[in-house]
């Protein structure tokens, strides 16, 4: 049996003018250490489950992505951080929205999945756990990134906001994330596996919304969601406008039209974002992986960070639309 792994860095305004030829390096070569970590753990025989992990901590560790360091800021100046993840085998998952301080919190969402008899834990008692739990707790200084910084307050001026101060602590290292590119308030990351043994996994994680307000929640720690995986189906991972999946059921709904209809995994994708979540109004893309090994990715906006990767074929890196 072969394995397959696909990653996403989040989708939203990528145009080839936007992004400078050092940051499309960069951003290019971040996929592909986090493809190449959680194929890694493929190869090694190990789970979907330990191979979405391991890759979507390299992901959150990196400041170029919305999720863990570099995660954007609320409108009161803060992090507040949301991660899922799913095991396609037994239907097992964990999330947890608004943490503040768990440096990785797709692994905090695992541990809620396998430690906790609970699927969501959110907020001060999500930080509480995570405490308890013996996770790496962080200064919330230590997710900031100053160009996220400048798009909190871009953002703030657009909306007629105050800008609040800077969070306690934090350096404004312009070295530090200096190729993180704004990609319209948004961003996440994902990351979908197939193991050898046929299992699928899905994870995701995110900062959510620039200048998010009212303890708002997108769709990346909600289940069915921007994160689902059964391995009756394919394990699917969304980003985009969180409001719309939420209300469309993205991830679950392509399972679902491959688990009912019999549809093929690109086809269900592409029918759910570029046509059902098109006509809605949303924007965002979602990668797919299946138990049978098609991997798929679909998104309408004019770029996704994106990577795959499988037994026996090539790394493919992506950023813009007419990328292969
Ligand atoms: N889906 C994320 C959210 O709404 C953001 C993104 O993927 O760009 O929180």
């Amino acid at each position: 049996m072969s394995w397959s792994l696909v990653v996403h860095g989040g989708s939203g305004v990528i145009d080839r003018a936007d992004l400078s030829a050092e940051q499309d390096v960069a951003y290019r070569a971040s996929l592909a250490a986090a493809s190449e970590a959680g194929a890694a753990v493929l190869r090694a025989g190990r789970s979907a489950v330990d191979a979405v992990e391991t890759a979507v901590r390299v992901l959150e560790d990196d400041p170029l992505f919305n999720a863990g360091r570099g995660a954007v800021f609320t409108a009161d100046g803060c992090v507040e951080l949301d991660a899922a993840i799913m095991c396609g085998q037994t239907l097992a998952a964990g999330a947890v929205a608004a943490v503040t301080r768990t440096r990785n919190p797709i692994s905090l969402a695992r541990a809620v999945e396998e430690r906790s008899p609970h699927v969501l834990l959110v907020g001060s008692g999500a930080d509480a756990f995570a405490a308890a739990e013996g996770f790496e707790q962080v200064d919330p200084s230590y997710f900031f990134v100053e160009r996220r910084w400048r798009a909190l307050e871009k953002q703030l001026k657009r909306e007629g906001l105050a800008v609040p101060p800077r969070p306690a602590g934090s350096v404004a290292d312009e070295n530090l994330g200096a190729l993180a590119h704004d990609e319209g308030k948004r961003g996440t990351v994902g990351v979908v596996a197939r193991d050898v043994n046929a299992n699928v996994a899905a994870g995701t994680s995110t900062g959510g919304t620039t200048a998010k307000r009212w303890g708002r929640v997108g769709d990346s720690p909600l289940i069915g969601a921007g994160t689902y995986a059964s391995n009756a189906s394919a394990a699917v991972s969304g980003t985009g406008e969180g409001e719309y999946f939420i209300r469309l059921g993205v991830a679950h709904r392509i399972c679902a039209l491959v688990e009912f209809q019999g549809m093929g995994l690109q086809a269900a994708a592409d029918r759910v974002v570029q046509e059902d979540l098109t006509k809605l109004g949303g924007q965002g893309g979602a990668i797919c992986v299946a138990p049978d090994g098609q991997m798929a990715w679909s998104f309408n906006t004019s770029g996704m960070y994106r990577a795959r990767i499988a037994e026996g074929q090539a790394l493919a890196v992506g950023i813009y639309k007419d990328d292969p």
